[in-house]
């Protein structure tokens, strides 16, 4: 059984730009994709938003797994800090290089990798302190999608084999209808 608990680096989303107004739908969609495709960790950068936090948490009470979860946190001093003491920046946008170019560099460095996102309009400073800004195709998209193909080209398709430790639902693949075991209290 593979689970992102066994892979030796570390991966961080880091959700910037995040509009309580607009985004809260969106904003989960990454959490969402950052837990199911084997993230460790997903931060909402410099703003507090209590029903994103609630619906990720309710998702990791019933599906399990162990990604962390942190918001409010400042993004320019995260990724200062992330860049000086723990890993490797990788920015996600359309304006950047190819994915192909450099997954096995990022995938080989062995290091830690905090993965930017944007909403709307993204800060110069992203650019400019990211190890790699990194393009999936050159047209614009969405986070969401940007996000799910940086991780299933960096786990090479592995990632939807991943099962959770703690999970109370577990869907057992079937070609017709729905089939579910519920473990415990829901
Ligand atoms: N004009 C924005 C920009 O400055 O990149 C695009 C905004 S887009 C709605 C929101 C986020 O989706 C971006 O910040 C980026 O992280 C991601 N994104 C969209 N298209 C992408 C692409 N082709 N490659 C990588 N990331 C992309």
């Amino acid at each position: 059984m593979y689970s992102p608990r066994y892979s030796r680096q570390r991966i961080y989303v880091l959700r910037i730009g995040h509009r309580p107004e607009r985004d809260k739908r969106i904003t989960t969609h990454v959490a969402l994709v950052a837990r199911a495709f084997g993230a460790h960790g997903f931060i909402l950068a410099d703003i507090v938003d209590d029903k994103v936090m609630d619906s990720i948490r309710k998702v990791l009470y019933n599906w399990g797994g162990s990604l962390f979860i942190a918001q409010g946190i400042d993004s320019f001093k995260y990724v200062k800090i992330w860049k000086n003491f723990k890993g490797l920046v990788v920015h996600l946008t359309m304006y950047g290089i190819n994915i192909d170019d450099v997954i096995n560099e990022i995938r080989n460095s062995g290091k830690d990798v905090l993965v930017v996102v944007g909403a709307e309009k993204v800060s110069r400073y992203f650019y400019e302190e990211a190890d790699y800004n990194i393009a999936i195709g050159n047209q614009p998209h969405s986070e969401v999608a940007a996000l799910a193909i940086f991780l299933d080209r960096y786990y090479m398709g592995k990632e939807l084999y991943f099962t959770y430790e703690g999970a109370r639902i577990v869907i057992e693949p079937s070609p017709k209808g729905k089939k579910v075991k519920i473990f415990g209290k829901r």
